[in-house]
């Protein structure tokens, strides 16, 4: 397929999922002069943040520097798993899995999955919930052995309800014979990230939370043993400052930049399939990712008409016309079945890894809060994250979570812009392509 077949005659460069919910500014709520937790960032993070203060009786403002859903939270997969890829990270280096940090981690990241169904059950929210699993595709045969040799650990402490699924079954998870096998996690979920912001936004809103859209903090300064935040629409003084701003997060708050690197990642939707083809080719309706260290991730959309199909295109910026036909050359690569399909949407947004590959929670020495840090699994986590938060603010974590410990790590060549992602990126590409040649060559 010539490159500019790739695409449809109706395409956007804009995400799917704002079809059903596009970010919005509304009616400007003006920012308070008082409030007792300003908040900045109107992300799934920032608004389970406000959510949960509000249930505890304190008052918030959540700072949005855009429209309101602008940022990754309503530009993501979908695919919920209770943090089964902690740990993992993109320097290469991994927390030992055999660590008891490790267990308790994890076991943490299960807490996060069964928060936000609990959460979505309570409010109500009409997101395509669906629990149908992930599986994730072996890369190498011996990707498939490590995998294999996760399992219990996930399954203990993680209750994944993991197991292996060798290459001679793998049909029966999606209809391609592209990996060496893989493995199940059955406690896995997807939804629509756009309407799961939607919901969030509508049960702060519902709580008389001010949620204010296009009010960029520009300054953040300790007042009178408080805080004085400025914003472009006015100044409000504050008892605490929570920082929610994850791969987003720019110059007022220097400290946590140098400790999170943004990675763009990308995603295509297909125009909608023939309802034969659509059924087949992920049949358990499962999201899928894979053991590649520059992975592609995707799924059916939530009608099951189209795939939607992500991973990191290009390790510079780039646009959506130079993006969609390498992420579609690499579904064709796992799909050869989807070569004459064309794309209606693809868009970017911004992951925010951290150097030892863990979400973060905490207090600065200043005293100010954050939670940032989501390493491509951020809708259960960063949702977890701000409700633990906003139950520390109260007085009320007794079961204080585990992200909320240890050492936020920066790095000396690092302070916030990271120029050495293209070397990085062509490195790791690298390898994924010479582990797989490898891998043929010694079968
Ligand atoms: C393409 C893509 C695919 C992904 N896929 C998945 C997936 O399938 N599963 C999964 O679990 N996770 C996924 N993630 C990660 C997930 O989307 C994020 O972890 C999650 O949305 C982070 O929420 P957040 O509230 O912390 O940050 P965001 O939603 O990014 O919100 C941060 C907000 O802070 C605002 N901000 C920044 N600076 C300021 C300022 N000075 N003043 C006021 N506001 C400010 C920004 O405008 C932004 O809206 C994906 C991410 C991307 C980009």
């Amino acid at each position: 397929m010539q490159r500019n077949e790739v695409f449809h005659r109706d395409f956007k460069p804009a995400p799917y999922w704002w079809e059903a919910f596009q970010p919005i500014a509304g009616d400007l709520n003006d920012v308070p002069v008082r409030t007792r937790v300003a908040i900045v960032g109107g992300g799934y993070a920032g608004l389970s943040t406000a959510l949960e203060l509000a249930a505890n009786g304190l008052d918030s403002v959540v700072l949005e520097a855009a429209e309101l859903g602008f940022g990754a939270s309503t530009r993501n997969g979908g695919a919920v798993s209770g943090g089964v890829n902690i740990g993992k990270s993109f320097s290469g280096k991994s927390l030992d899995p055999r660590s008891d940090r490790a267990r308790v981690l994890l076991s943490d990241g299960a807490d996060a999955f069964s928060l936000i169904e609990r959460l979505i059950n309570r409010e109500g929210i009409q997101c395509h919930w669906k629990k149908t699993g992930r599986f994730v595709g072996a890369w190498t045969p011996a990707h498939y052995a490590s995998q294999a040799r996760r399992v219990d650990l996930l399954n203990d402490a993680a209750q994944s309800q993991a197991y292996m699924v060798p290459r001679e079954r793998q049909r029966e998870e999606m209809a391609s014979d592209y990996y060496y096998g893989g493995m199940v996690i059955e406690r896995a979920a997807n939804l629509h990230p756009a309407l799961y912001y939607k919901g969030l936004l509508n049960a702060c809103r519902a709580r008389d939370v001010p949620v204010c859209a296009r009010a960029p903090v520009t300054g953040i300064r300790e007042r009178d043993g408080g805080w004085e935040v400025e914003t472009s629409r006015g100044s409000l003084q504050a008892r605490e400052v929570v920082i929610a701003t994850n791969g987003y997060t720019g110059d007022i708050t220097p400290d946590l930049k140098r400790r999170v690197v943004p990675i763009a990642s990308h995603i295509i939707a297909t125009e909608e399939l023939s309802p034969d083809l659509a059924a087949t080719l992920i049949p358990k309706h499962r999201t899928l990712a894979d053991t590649r260290r520059v992975l592609c991730y995707y799924r059916m959309s939530p009608d099951g008409r189209r795939m939607i199909f992500g991973g990191r295109a290009r390790f510079t910026p780039a646009t959506p016309a130079q993006i969609a036909p390498i992420l579609h050359r690499f579904m064709t690569d796992r799909f050869p079945q989807l070569r004459g399909v064309k794309v209606t949407h693809c868009w970017t947004g911004n992951v925010a890894f951290t150097l030892d590959a863990l979400p973060h929670m905490g207090r600065q020495a200043n005293g100010m809060h954050y939670l940032l840090g989501c390493n491509g699994s951020g809708v259960a986590m960063m949702t977890y994250l701000g409700w633990q938060t906003a139950r520390k603010l109260a007085g009320k974590s007794n079961q204080p979570s585990a992200f909320d410990a240890g050492e936020f790590p920066d790095h000396p060549l690092y302070s916030g812009k990271p120029w050495f992602l293209p070397a990085i990126g062509g490195w790791y590409r690298m390898r994924d392509a010479l582990d797989r040649g490898l891998a043929a060559f010694q079968r």
